[in-house]
C-alpha cells in the first residue's frame, strides 16, 4: 500500500513533482537513488496513482523496444528505410530493463506485478509491405540490437508463431512476418505502484493525493511558489525544483509557469479506444504482440495491433487503438482544456497545424463514427476469425500531441519533448510516444539538466552508471551484449 504523508502550509521542498503517473514516479525514484539527501514531494490530483495515461487499460502496455513497431523505421526522403530511431528506442528500453533488474535484485520492486515476456511480431499482408518488411529485416538483423530477429513468408510458420493471425485467412494473400522473442508486455500502472511503494519507505519522499496544482510562479533565488488545493483547502508550497508530469494537462500548467520557453507550444488532443476480449479460451490461443502497418493517411500512433495483455493476474486480448477527437486533455479532464491552452503566442501555430493536417482531422472524424461491426472488420485484417460477440469497446487514455511554433507557422509532433527553464529549476514533459517504455531515459535527461546535477557531476555520473550502466555507453557497444545477458538472467528471460 502506498502511504500518504501530510504536508503543512508554506512547506518547503527541494523538489516537487506534479502528477503520480509513470514519469513522476520514475523521476522521484532516480532523484532519491542518486541524491538521497534531497526531499521530494509528489502531488496527484486524483485519489491514487497512475489513473490517467499510465493506467493499465489506458495504454497498450507494449514495452517499446522497436522490435515490431513499423512506424519506428520510416522511409527517408530517398525512399530508404531509416532504422536510427529504432536503434535509439531499443537502447532506451534496455535502460528501463536494467533499472528494473537492479531494483528487483535488491528486493525493492516485484517485477512479477508488471512484466511479462511475450514475442513481438510485425505482420503484413500485401506485396508492397512484404517487400518493405524483408528489406527492414535485412537491415535490422545486421545490428546487435536486433540480431535475433526472425523473418518468414510461410503461413505455416506464422501460424506456429501466432495461430490467430492465420486462421481463416485468404490463402491467396501475400503475407510476411518478423518475430523477436524477447518482447515484453508491461502493466505501467502496476510498475508506477511498485515504484511508489518502494519510495514510500524512504524518509525523504512524500506523496500527497487529492492535491491539485492550480498555479505556479517564479520567486527569487530560482525558487518556485506552487498554489495547490488539497481536499478543498488552498495551500502554498515553495520548491527549488519543479517537474510537471501532469500528462495531457502539462501544457496548461507549463503555460501558467510563464517561462519564455512555454510560449512555443500548443496541444492537439487525440483520444483512443480498444476492442477487448475476456474470452479466456480465445485469449489463451494468442501469445504475442502483433503490430501491422498503419492505414495510409493515419497518424503514426494509430498502427493497429493485437496484443496479449496481463493485468492484475488476468489475461486479456486487446486490439486497437481506434482514434477519436475530444477537447479534453485528460480522461478525467475538462472539455475546456483545449480552449484554456489557447494563448496569443500559440494561436497561429495551432490554426496552421489545423489547416495543414486536414487529412488527419478527417481520419479522426471517420474513426469516431465507426460502429462495432466496422471495428470488428478492422480487427479481421489481423485476425480473420474474430467474432464480434467476443469483443467489447473500452476507452483508452488521452494523448496530447505537441504543436510547436515554427518560422512558417506550426508543426505537429508525435514524439515527446522536455521543456525546461534556462536555470534547470523547472521541467515539463510534453507528448506521448514512445512514452512510458522510455521513461528512465527521458527522466535521466531531466535529472542531468537539473539544478541538482550541476555540482559534482563526476561523482553523480558514477552513481547513475551503477544504476544504469548502459546510459554512458555508445549504441552497439560491446557492453550491450553483457548487459542484455545479465538483465535476462535477473528478469527471467530464456530464449
Ligand atoms: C492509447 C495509448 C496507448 C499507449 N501505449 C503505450 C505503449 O504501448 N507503451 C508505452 O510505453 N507507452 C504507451 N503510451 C504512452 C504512455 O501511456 C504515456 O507516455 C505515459 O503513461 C505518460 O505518463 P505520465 O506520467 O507523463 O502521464 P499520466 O500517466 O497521464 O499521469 C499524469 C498525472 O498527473 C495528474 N495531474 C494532472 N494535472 C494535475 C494537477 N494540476 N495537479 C496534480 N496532478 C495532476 C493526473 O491525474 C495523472 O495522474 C500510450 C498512451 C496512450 C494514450
Amino acid at each position: 500500500m502506498i502511504t500518504e504523508k501530510n504536508f503543512s502550509l508554506n512547506s518547503e521542498y527541494d523538489a516537487v513533482l506534479i502528477g503520480a503517473g509513470i514519469m513522476s514516479a520514475t523521476l522521484a525514484l532516480l532523484i532519491s537513488e542518486v541524491f538521497p539527501e534531497i526531499n521530494i514531494l509528489v502531488i496527484e490530483k486524483l485519489s491514487t496513482s497512475a489513473q490517467e495515461s499510465t493506467g493499465a487499460f489506458n495504454n497498450a502496455g507494449t514495452g517499446h523496444a522497436a522490435n515490431c513497431e513499423l512506424n519506428y523505421t520510416p522511409l527517408d526522403e530517398n525512399n530508404l528505410i531509416d532504422i536510427k530511431k529504432a536503434l535509439l528506442i531499443n537502447n532506451y528500453f534496455e535502460e528501463s530493463l536494467n533499472i528494473w533488474a537492479y531494483l528487483y535484485e535488491r528486493d525493492q520492486i516485484n517485477i512479477k506485478k508488471f512484466l511479462t515476456f511475450v514475442p513481438h511480431i510485425s505482420f503484413v499482408n500485401n506485396v508492397e509491405d512484404v517487400a518493405f518488411l524483408k528489406k527492414r529485416y535485412e537491415l535490422m538483423k545486421k545490428c546487435r540490437e536486433f540480431k535475433d530477429m526472425e523473418f518468414t513468408t510461410s503461413s505455416e510458420e506464422i501460424s506456429n508463431w501466432s495461430p490467430l493471425i492465420i486462421k481463416d485467412r485468404d490463402k491467396k494473400q501475400k503475407i510476411a512476418a518478423t518475430r523477436i522473442k524477447r518482447g515484453t508486455d508491461i502493466n505501467f500502472e502496476a510498475l508506477a505502484r511498485e515504484y511508489f511503494k518502494y519510495l514510500s519507505t524512504k524518509s525523504n519522499v512524500e506523496i500527497s493525493f487529492n492535491t491539485n496544482l492550480l498555479d505556479l510562479k517564479r520567486i527569487k533565488n530560482h525558487k518556485w511558489e506552487l498554489f495547490v488545493n488539497k481536499d478543498g483547502n488552498k495551500k502554498i508550497l515553495k520548491a527549488n525544483f519543479v517537474f510537471i508530469g501532469a500528462g495531457g494537462k502539462t501544457i496548461n500548467l507549463l503555460q501558467k509557469s510563464n517561462i519564455p520557453e512555454s510560449k512555443n507550444y500548443g496541444g492537439f488532443p487525440v483520444s483512443g479506444k480498444w476492442l477487448i476480449s475476456e474470452n479466456q479460451e480465445l485469449n489463451l490461443k494468442h501469445h504475442a504482440k502483433v503490430y501491422s502497418k498503419a492505414p495510409i493517411g493515419s497518424p503514426p500512433m494509430s498502427v493497429p495491433h493485437l496484443d496479449s495483455r496481463w493485468i492484475d493476474g488476468k489475461k486479456y486480448l486487446l486490439f486497437g487503438p481506434f482514434a477519436g477527437f475530444t477537447t479534453k486533455f485528460l480522461k478525467k479532464g475538462s472539455y475546456f482544456d483545449l480552449f484554456d491552452s489557447f494563448q496569443k503566442d500559440n494561436l497561429l501555430p495551432i490554426f496552421d497545424v489545423g489547416l495543414k493536417n486536414f487529412e488527419l482531422i478527417k481520419y479522426l472524424a471517420l474513426q469516431s463514427t465507426k460502429n462495432h461491426s466496422s471495428r470488428i472488420k478492422d480487427l479481421q485484417e489481423i485476425m480473420p476469425s474474430a467474432f464480434k460477440d467476443d469483443w467489447y469497446l473500452k476507452n483508452a487514455g488521452q494523448r496530447v500531441q505537441i504543436i510547436k511554433k515554427t518560422k512558417s507557422g506550426g508543426a505537429l509532433k508525435f514524439g515527446t519533448e522536455i521543456v525546461n527553464s534556462y536555470d534547470g529549476s523547472l521541467f515539463a514533459l510534453l507528448g506521448a510516444s514512445p512514452g512510458a517504455s522510455t521513461a528512465v531515459n527521458i527522466m535521466l535527461k531531466v535529472l542531468k539538466k537539473s539544478i541538482f546535477y550541476k555540482e559534482n557531476k563526476a561523482a553523480l555520473d558514477e552513481k547513475i552508471n551503477k544504476l544504469i550502466p548502459l546510459n554512458n555507453s555508445l549504441l552497439n557497444s560491446n557492453d550491450l551484449e553483457i548487459i542484455k545477458r545479465r538483465n535476462n538472467d535477473i528478469l527471467g528471460f530464456h530464449q
